[in-house]
């Protein structure tokens, strides 16, 4: 199959979190399995040119959407130097050229939908000027929300694209993509469509939404959150009746890892490699997490590690709650994250509070980010609700425990670890509060102490197979089914 995938970000060149993993880690498994596929996203100013070996393959394509038009220069790389996978970069001076993603520390970028509506129109109108015409294109989140809902109205009868079909894919139902109604005049929709059952949603345009609506197939990252988001407002947040209605046409598909990236045995971030045979190099690894980090180096002291978006959705506040309770237990938390500033000041305060206990780290770093990961004993993912989650996947690569609370993805990856029959990989909590998350702290540092037990865990932990290969296949399913769909729509 020809398909395209369009998305916001895509490791290794541009990441704010697990949509990024995905974006770069699919494509692979995909290409596997023969099919010809390429990505597309926006060239942000920090995606450098040099190191990436972009070369620009179209210049000044329009781009027109409500009465503008802009321009789109098209810069080609490869998703990484062993593979042929074309990646596709947008490049627009007015649009990308920032130093973030979405937002500055003062909140989101105020063009946001005029930016991710040119670089919808501008999905389509490079795949006519390449000459790459997808059998489908998979969709992701609400910055490519409105791809769909062009197909469907702007280019139904674009000859090019009569037999492309969507599939979207719902990372985080938590972000939709909200805008005035003016933006749905700059979008270029006609008004017929401004209706609840299409593009409005009390008085705007809601693009995840649009996706939702239009697009022939649906998915989220796992079978949970597919459930969970359909049930209550809590999780659905304001998407349930649409994705009712769509049932049948939703599916979960948990995400992958990509090992070639998370791998203990040969991870160039880490101090020491190490593998299940040799567990040796993972006690380095936490002596030097402890010291880089500040904390007293202390073997036997179980180590937490945290790495995440600082944002309400990650359960920061009860493990803020229960921070006190934690610190007069002999362990320490080192914690990675950067986000909502809120969450910044709280924990800047708590590892001031505590130094020789919390290690408090505010940025995105990634080398960081798989220091943790293998120098923890265990790691920590309280969310309110996760519709993956890769930490705790990760974790177990790397030998270390997660301790989770049990929603979405991570009830679906993590099972509990059984004392007597010496089954499980983790520790999940059922009630999401401050005391349920300490009691499962509290179990998971009792059995740290029984090493036999311990090595057990990070034994099934480590034996676990994550990879994409069959959340590929799974894809491709998927994929082909929404094909149908749109070939018996134009039948019809
Ligand atoms: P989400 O997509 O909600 O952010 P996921 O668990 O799906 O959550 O993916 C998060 C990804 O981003 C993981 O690969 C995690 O290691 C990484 N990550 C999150 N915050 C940071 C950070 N501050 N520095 C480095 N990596 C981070």
């Amino acid at each position: 199959m020809n398909i395209l995938i369009a998305a916001s970000e895509c490791v290794p060149f541009a990441k704010t979190g697990g949509l990024a993993d995905v974006t770069g880690a699919l494509p692979k498994a995909l290409k596997e399995l023969k099919h010809d596929v390429r990505v597309i996203m926006p060239r942000y100013k920090k995606i450098d040119a040099k190191k990436f070996n972009l070369k620009v393959i179209a210049r000044n394509i329009p781009v027109s959407f409500g009465n503008k038009v802009e321009l789109a220069t098209v810069m080609e790389g490869k998703i990484n130097s062993k593979s042929s996978i074309p990646v596709y970069f947008v490049d627009n001076e007015k649009y990308y050229n920032r130093d973030e993603l979405y937002r500055t520390s003062l909140g989101d970028y105020s063009d946001n939908g005029e930016r991710f509506i040119f670089f919808s129109r501008a999905v389509l109108e490079v795949a006519k000027a390449i000459n790459f015409k997808p059998d489908v294109i998979h969709c992701n989140d609400w910055q490519t929300g409105l791809i769909p809902a062009y197909l469907k109205t702007l280019y139904k009868l674009d000859p090019f694209f009569l037999r492309t079909a969507v599939l979207y894919t719902i990372h985080n139902i938590a972000y939709q993509g909200v805008f005035p109604r003016d933006i749905f005049y700059l979008a270029g929709f006609d008004w017929e469509d401004f209706i609840p059952q299409r593009l409005e949603y009390y008085g705007q345009i809601n693009f995840m939404k649009a996706g939702l609506v239009y697009a022939e197939g649906l998915n989220t990252v796992s079978k949970t959150y597919s459930r969970q988001i359909q049930t209550s407002e809590e999780f659905g947040r304001g998407m349930e009746g649409v994705l009712v209605q769509r049932k049948k046409d939703l599916y979960g598909i948990i995400n992958g890892l990509d090992y070639s990236i998370w791998n203990p045995k040969q991870d160039q971030n880490i101090i020491v490699q190490y593998s299940l045979d040799d567990l040796e190099g993972k006690t380095t690894c936490k002596k030097d997490l402890q010291k880089i980090s500040g904390l007293p180096i202390a073997p036997d002291i179980p180590l937490i590690g945290l790495v995440a978006r600082l944002d309400a959705q990650k359960g920061l506040d009860i493990l803020h709650e229960a921070i006190g309770r934690m610190m007069r237990m002999k362990l320490q938390l080192i914690i990675l994250g950067t986000g909502d500033p809120v969450y910044m000041e709280l924990f800047e305060r708590i590892g001031k509070k505590y130094p020789r206990q919390i290690s408090v780290n505010l940025k995105f770093d990634n080398a960081l980010a798989h220091k943790i990961y293998a120098g923890s004993d265990m790691f920590l993912i309280p969310s309110h609700f996760e519709p993956c989650g890769l930490g705790q996947l990760i974790s177990f690569v790397y030998g270390t425990i997660p301790v989770v609370h049990k929603t979405g993805g991570l009830s679906d990856t993590v099972d509990s670890f059984n004392v007597r029959t010496g089954k499980g990989r983790g520790f999940l909590f059922n009630e999401y509060n401050a005391k349920s998350l300490f009691e499962s702290i509290k179990k998971a540092v009792k059995i740290y102490k029984i090493k036999k037990k311990w090595n057990r865990l990070i034994k099934n932990g480590m034996e676990s197979d994550f990879s994409w290969e069959k959340a590929a296949k799974s894809y491709v399913r998927l994929y082909k089914k929404a094909q149908q769909e749109k070939i018996k729509e134009t039948e019809q």
